[in-house]
C-alpha cells in the first residue's frame, strides 16, 4: 500500500468496497481530487456502492474502462492506522478485507447528507396573547439560557402540548430553526473529584496513569476480586487519557450492565459517554460513528464491535471482564475482541487495560511471561469480604429425582430470607427442562433442523432449539409413538428451579433472571434495579447474574449443579467452570455482610472443584497451564478449527477427507491436521457439519499456511467453510 498525500482529479486510486470481491478496484479520482482514506461512492456495475480510497491504483486494468469516483462523502477519511488495523485483523482471522471494511462501516446512512432537525429557541418577542401554558414555555426557554430544544423536549419540559409551542412559533415569540442532527457529545470533565481511593487502588491507578502519560502502547492485566474497585481504578486511567486529549473506549461484555456503569461514569465525569451496542438507535449509531471520527465523542462504552469505530485519537482501551466468552464473536467474522483490542492499541499507540477477577489463561500466561504488566487489587473495598466457599456433597443428600435444591441448601436459604437478606440460586441452563422424554417409547423431542434436543420453555409455552432458535408448541402426543399425555420433562432448567423454589419457600418473593425472559434490555435493567433495592428474597438466575450486578442484600449463593461445565470435551471446560463459579460466588457479600457460596456437586474431589473451594487461584492457573503446556494446546500451541458445512452430508465428508490428505502446506510449517469428524453438533439448520482441527507450534506461521492449504480446494456453491483461529469452544 503506497500512500500519497492527495490524489488529484483523474489520478488512479484503488478503492476497497464492502462487496465480496476480494480485491481493491481502480477508479479515477473525482473532480476536486480526494485524500487517501476518503470515504467515497463508486459505480460498481449498475450500482453505486460505498468504498474507501485504499491507496494508489494498480494500473493493471484497461485505462479506458476505468470509471470515476462519483463523490467523496462528508465524513472524516479513514486514518492510515485504521487501514492497517483492518488489514492485520483480516490477516489474523483469515477474513477478506471487504468483510473487515463492513465491520468498520456499521453505521447506517453514512452517505446521506448531514441530516437536519428542527430546534426551537426564544426570539425575545412576546406573543400577542399570553396564556399560562405559553408563559410556561417561555419560562422554560429562559431557564435554560436560550439553549435550543427539540419540539418534543420543549413540550415535555414545559409540561404543555406541542401545539402550544407551534402557536408561539406562529406568533414569532419562538424561533424554529434547522440544525444538524449529529451533534457532539457533551464534554467530560476528568478533573471532577473521584472517590477517595484506598492505598492499593491508588497505587494501581497511578501505575495506569503513568502508562497513559508515556503515550505509547502497553497492556496491563488488572486483577482483583469482584468488588475490589477495578472499575474505580480504570476510570482514573480514563481520566488521565482524557486529560491527554485522547479518546477512551471501555468494552463491556453485557449490555444489561451499562445502565449502572453509565451512572457511575456520569457521576465521575459530569456527563454521559457515548454508548455503542445493538440496543441503540440507528440515528444514534450514525452520530457516534461520525463524532468519534471528528473528536466529538471523548469516551465510548460499547460491545466488542466498538473496536471498529473510526476513533480520531484512541489513547486507552479497557476490556472489562476480559475472560468473558462473549468477547469472542461466534458468527460472521470470528474474532476475539480482547486480542483485537491489543492489536488495535499496538498500532495506534494506546494503552490496554484487561480487567478481571478471573483472567483467561491466555492473559494470565502473557502477564507471567512479562508481555503484559500486572496489577492486583487484593481486598474488597470497605468492609466487604470474600464469601466463604463450601461444597455440598450431593452423594450424601436424599433428594427425589425431580428436585434439585438439597436440604442443606434449603436451610441456608431460609436462614437468609428470615434475616431479610437475599439468596441467589444459580443454574446455567435456560428454559424449563433440557429434555422432553416420552415415557411410553423413550423418544426425546429433537429439533427438525439440528442434532439438538428441543428445550421446553414454559414461560413462552413452547419448545425451543437453542442452536437455531426454531420453536414449536409443546405437543400433546408423542411425535414418535403417538402416546397421549406421556411426555415428561427431564432435568432442571432455570424455570423449573424457580417452580421448585416457589414451592419450597412459599413465603418468599422469588424472581427469575434469565436473558430470554425479558422482552427488552430496558425491562431487564428495571428488574435488576428492583432486585438491588430489595424487591426480592430469592433470585433464580442463569449466567446473566454472574456478571457485574451489585446486589447489596445478597449474602448467599447456591450453585445448583457445579459439575455442569466440567462434562464437556472442551479444552477450556475447567477454566470456564473455575471462572464462572468464582464469579457467581463473588455476587455474595458485596457490602458489609459476609457472604457464603455453596456448590452442589457429585464430585467434591475433582481438582477444579477443590481449587474453587480453596480459593487458590494461582495454584489452579499453574496446574491448568502445566496441563496445556504438556498437551501443546493454547496458549502454548496454536489451533485453528475448520468447519465445513453443506446440506449434502457426502459432499462435506468428501471435501474433509480431501483436505486431510492434501495437507502439504500445513506440514511445511510443522502443523498437523486432525479429522474430518462430525462436529459435536453434527447438523444445524439442516446443514451437515464436519470439523477439522489444525494444531501447530506456538511460533509457526499458521495463517499463511492455512491460506495456502485452503486455496488448493474447490468449494461447491452449497458448501461453507469457516475458519476459527484460536477457537474458544468446539461445537
Ligand atoms: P470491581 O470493578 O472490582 O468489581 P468496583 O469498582 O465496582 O469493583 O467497586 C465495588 C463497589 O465499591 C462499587 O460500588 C464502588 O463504587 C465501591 N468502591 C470501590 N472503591 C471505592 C472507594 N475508594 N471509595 C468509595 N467506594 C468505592
Ligand atoms: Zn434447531
Amino acid at each position: 500500500m503506497t500512500q500519497a498525500e492527495f490524489y488529484s482529479e483523474g489520478e488512479l486510486v484503488g478503492v476497497l468496497t464492502a462487496q465480496p470481491l476480494d480485491r481493491v478496484l481502480d477508479y479515477k479520482a473525482p473532480e476536486g481530487g480526494c485524500f487517501p482514506g476518503a470515504f467515497v461512492e463508486v459505480p460498481l456495475g449498475p450500482r453505486k456502492v460505498l468504498g474507501v480510497v485504499w491507496g494508489a491504483g494498480k494500473g493493471d486494468y484497461d485505462r479506458s474502462k476505468i470509471r470515476s469516483v462519483i463523490r467523496v462523502l462528508d465524513v472524516a477519511p479513514m486514518r492510515e492506522e485504521m487501514q492497517l488495523f483492518l488489514q492485520k485483523a483480516g490477516e489474523y482471522t483469515l477474513t477478506p478485507l471487504s468483510a473487515m471494511l463492513r465491520l468498520a462501516t456499521r453505521a447506517p446512512g453514512l452517505s446521506d447528507p448531514p441530516s437536519m432537525q428542527k430546534v426551537y429557541r426564544p426570539s425575545g418577542r412576546q406573543p400577542d396573547r399570553m396564556t399560562e401554558a405559553r408563559a410556561r414555555v417561555l419560562a422554560t426557554l429562559a431557564d435554560y439560557g436560550g439553549l435550543a430544544f427539540t419540539l418534543k423536549e420543549l413540550a415535555e419540559t414545559a409540561g404543555v402540548s406541542t401545539g402550544v409551542v407551534k402557536g408561539l412559533v406562529q406568533q414569532g415569540a419562538v424561533l424554529e430553526e434547522d440544525r444538524p442532527r449529529d451533534l457532539p457529545f457533551p464534554s467530560l470533565d476528568p478533573d471532577r473529584a473521584g472517590k477517595a481511593l484506598t492505598e492499593d487502588q491508588e497505587a494501581a491507578a497511578q501505575a495506569l496513569c503513568a502508562g497513559i502519560a508515556a503515550g505509547h502502547y502497553g497492556t496491563t492485566l488488572l486483577r482483583g476480586v469482584t468488588g475490589s474497585g477495578k472499575t474505580e481504578v480504570y476510570l482514573e486511567a480514563v481520566a488521565e487519557c482524557l486529560r491527554q486529549g485522547r479518546q477512551a473506549l471501555v468494552l463491556l461484555p453485557e449490555i444489561a450492565l451499562t445502565a449502572e456503569f453509565l451512572t457511575r461514569v456520569e457521576a465521575r465525569f459530569g456527563a454521559k459517554p457515548a454508548e455503542w451496542h445493538s440496543g441503540v438507535t440507528m440515528t444514534e449509531r450514525r452520530r457516534i460513528w461520525k463524532m468519534v471520527g471528528q473528536g466529538g465523542a471523548e469516551m465510548v462504552i460499547g460491545a466488542r464491535s466498538a473496536l471498529f469505530l473510526p476513533f480520531r485519537d484512541l489513547g486507552l482501551i479497557v476490556v472489562d471482564e476480559e475472560h468473558d466468552t462473549s468477547y469472542k464473536q461466534e458468527d460472521g467474522v470470528l474474532y476475539n475482541a480482547r486480542d483485537m483490542a491489543v492489536l488495535r492499541a499496538s498500532i495506534c499507540g494506546a494503552r490496554v487495560v484487561l480487567a478481571s477477577a478471573t483472567p483467561s489463561l491466555e492473559s494470565w500466561t502473557n502477564a507471567e511471561a512479562g508481555k503484559y504488566d500486572k496489577l492486583a487489587l487484593t481486598s474488597r473495598f470497605g468492609d466487604a469480604v470474600l464469601p466463604d466457599m463450601r461444597a455440598i456433597d450431593m452423594r450424601g443428600e436424599q433428594l427425589p429425582s425431580d428436585r434439585w435444591i438439597s436440604n442443606t441448601l434449603r436451610r441456608e436459604v431460609l436462614a437468609r430470607v428470615e434475616k431479610g437478606e437475599q439468596a441467589l440460586l444459580f443454574i446455567n441452563r435456560r428454559g424449563y427442562a433440557p429434555i422432553t422424554l416420552c415415557r411410553a417409547c423413550g423418544h426425546q423431542i429433537g429439533c427438525d433442523h439440528c442434532d439438538a434436543r428441543m428445550v421446553e420453555h414454559r414461560f413462552q409455552k413452547r419448545l425451543v432449539c437453542h442452536q437455531c432458535g426454531e420453536t414449536k408448541p409443546m405437543p400433546e402426543t408423542c411425535p414418535n409413538c403417538g402416546a397421549e399425555g406421556r411426555l415428561a420433562p427431564v432435568g432442571p432448567g432455570v424455570e423449573r428451579l424457580a417452580e421448585e423454589a416457589a414451592a419450597l419457600f412459599p413465603d418468599a418473593r422469588v424472581v427469575t433472571l434469565s436473558s430470554d425472559m425479558f422482552g427488552s434490555a430496558r425491562a431487564l435493567k428495571a428488574q435488576i434495579k428492583a432486585i438491588a433495592e430489595g424487591g426480592a428474597d430469592i433470585i433464580i438466575g442463569t449466567q446473566l447474574v454472574a456478571k457485574g450486578h451489585n446486589f447489596p442484600l445478597l449474602t448467599l449463593v447456591g450453585v445448583i449443579d457445579a459439575d455442569l461445565g466440567l462434562q464437556g470435551s472442551d479444552l477450556r471446560a475447567a477454566e470456564r467452570t473455575f471462572q464462572l463459579m468464582r464469579q457467581v460466588a463473588g455476587r455474595a457479600g458485596r457490602s458489609e455482610r459476609k457472604g457464603l457460596a455453596l456448590l452442589q456437586t457429585y464430585q467434591p474431589e475433582h481438582p477444579v472443584i477443590r481449587a474453587i473451594i480453596a480459593g487458590d487461584e494461582e495454584r489452579f492457573w499453574r496446574a491448568e497451564a502445566e496441563e496445556r503446556r504438556h498437551a501443546g494446546v493454547p496458549p502454548f500451541g496454536r489451533m485453528a478449527g475448520i468447519i465445513l458445512s453443506s446440506p449434502d452430508v457426502q459432499d462435506v465428508f468428501d471435501l474433509g477427507n480431501d483436505m486431510a490428505r492434501r495437507d502439504g502446506p500445513l506440514r511445511q510449517v510443522g502443523a498437523q491436521v486432525f479429522g474430518p469428524a462430525p462436529a459435536p453438533i453434527a447438523r444445524i439448520r439442516g446443514r451437515h457439519r464436519v470439523r477439522l482441527l489444525v494444531k501447530a507450534d506456538k511460533g509457526a506461521p499458521l495463517q499463511a499456511a492455512l491460506a495456502r492449504w485452503l486455496a488448493q480446494f474447490r468449494y461447491g456453491n452449497q458448501t461453507r467453510v469457516s475458519v476459527d483461529i484460536d477457537p474458544q469452544s468446539f461445537y
